[in-house]
């Protein structure tokens, strides 16, 4: 007698890297519950889409897509999982007749339960907060590398912001937690982490007599195994000193800030509800570049947010160049349903107007990352190789201590894994390209000794920092 078939399901993600996280975190789940993976959508008895509902042209390509698979959608179940699913709840099952279940980021661990529940009943869902377990303890390695969630939800209600509607309070991941979460990860190889919440530096706001993230930080970038060490995102109001000294001690930490400014007009800002000027944004860089010299720092920008004049965003452009990001993420304004925004403002800069302040920010920004990446060429970066490169044989692509990815031809000695030091010469196929040196790179740059130097004086009076010092 042959076995019984296997419930195959397709996985597909919208959105953010936590969303990404999530979804590799929810492969794993089905797998070690008897599912199996197909990347064949006519293959699967379960469609799963992760969704975001942060902007509302992430939400128009999802239902788009799952509007293309439904004409043949057959005894296949569909499931729409994640934000969207939490924001617009039970009414998806009017709107969108042939989705069969709906579940919430927090409640992925039911899927299978509900699975066989939509089977018999015809539909499900599980929506809303559920327990506060993080299914995130499941791995979610790709090669060496493994996101940890820190934090779920959000209650800083920025205006325009649907994330603490669709994933609610901010929960912190306790700390014995991560470290035993990253100590498991070591032991099966993996050697580059990423910290992430909406925004870490509240980590452990909502714990009792907690450090708070650059302590969380630095313990982890001490444990042994652990090679690289990032995190996102870093909201401005709540990143400052201690946690750039944490990162100018541990040479682990990548040099790579994400700390989204949204808009360089005060007004706008306030109007966002972001509670910080543009003057503290630009002391809290100088801060960064001080304590961690080579450090990169990247940025959100959103354009076209009600009331947002021309002088509002002469006053970003102004800004963008001055501060010469590594990278910037530029999005339009969308209103999203039950946002104070969306209540109180009008979207009241053209669509047209959007699309051109839009590419005004994008075209600057692209010569300023152009030219940083021809200012690069000849300096010699650590390197830690993520991978063998798919498409050029003998080539490996690793990763800057600033989170830049580059390709070189490997010995044949080192793999991924493995640390090294990289002379940039150029760019190839979208990398930047170099070859490889053989001394072993120093683990702490001299630069950040130096600073450290400077400011021992200042943390033996006990700024918060390390765990392990
Ligand atoms: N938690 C992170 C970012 C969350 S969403 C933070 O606080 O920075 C990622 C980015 O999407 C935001 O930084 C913002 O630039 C953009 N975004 C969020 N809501 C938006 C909206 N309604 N319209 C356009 N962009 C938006
Ligand atoms: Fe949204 Fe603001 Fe929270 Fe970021 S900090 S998730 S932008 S509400």
């Amino acid at each position: 007698m042959s076995p019984p078939p296997m419930n195959r399901f397709f996985l597909k993600t919208f959105g953010c890297q936590m969303n990404f996280a999530e979804s590799a975190r929810l492969k794993t789940w089905l797998v070690g519950s008897g599912f199996e993976e197909t990347d064949d959508p006519e293959k699967a008895d379960l469609l799963i889409f992760n969704s975001c509902g942060v902007r509302r042209s992430a939400e128009e390509r999802l239902f788009g897509h799952i509007a293309s698979l439904q004409r043949r959608k057959g005894p296949r179940l569909f499931c729409l999982a994640g934000c969207v699913a939490n924001l617009r709840g039970e009414e998806i099952f009017r709107t969108h007749p042939f989705i069969d279940i709906l579940c919430s980021g927090s409640r992925l661990s039911e899927l299978p339960a509900l699975y066989f529940e939509a089977k018999e009943k015809g539909r499900a869902s599980a929506l809303g907060e559920g327990l506060p377990s993080f299914v995130s303890s499941l791995p979610a390695a790709q090669g060496i590398f493994c996101p940890v969630s820190i934090t779920k939800g959000c209650e800083n209600y920025c205006s325009y912001c649907v994330v603490p509607y669709a994933r609610g309070k901010l929960v912190s991941k306790p700390a014995d937690d991560v470290a035993a979460e990253v100590r498991g990860m070591v032991e099966r190889g993996i050697r580059s982490f990423l910290l992430l919440g909406q925004n870490v530096n509240e980590y452990g706001r909502d714990v009792k007599d907690s450090g708070g993230f650059p302590p969380l930080l630095g313990n982890i970038a001490a444990m042994e195994g652990v090679l690289r060490l990032s995190f996102l995102t870093s909201h401005p109001k709540d990143t400052g000193e201690d946690l750039f000294l944490v990162m100018a001690r541990h040479g682990n930490i990548n040099r790579y800030l994400h700390m989204p400014i949204q808009s360089a007009s005060d007004g706008v800002l306030r109007r966002m509800n972001r509670r910080y000027t543009l003057g503290d944004y630009e002391r809290t860089v100088a801060s960064a570049r001080l304590l961690v010299p080579d450090i990169s720092i990247g940025t959100d920008i959103i354009v076209g947010f009600p009331g947002e004049t021309s002088e509002d965003f002469d006053e970003t452009l102004r800004f963008l160049d001055r501060m010469k990001f590594e990278d910037v993420f530029i999005f339009q304004y969308s209103e999203r349903p039950g946002t104070a925004a969306a209540r109180q403002f009008k979207d009241d800069v053209p669509p047209a107007e959007k699309q051109r302040r839009h590419e005004l920010a994008l075209s600057l920004q692209t010569r300023i990352m152009q030219r940083k990446k021809e200012e690069s060429f000849g300096t010699t970066y650590e390197v830690l190789i993520e991978r063998h490169a798919e498409k050029s044989a003998g080539h490996l692509i690793g990763r800057t201590l600033m989170g830049t990815a580059v390709l070189f031809p490997g010995n044949g000695s080192l793999g991924p894994g493995d640390l090294t030091t990289v002379t940039v010469t150029g760019v190839k196929k979208g990398y930047r390209y170099g070859e490889m040196r053989q001394e072993k790179p120093s683990p702490c740059p001299p630069s950040h000794q130096s600073v450290l130097e400077r400011l021992s004086s200042r943390t033996k009076r006990g700024i918060s920092g390390g765990g392990n010092e």
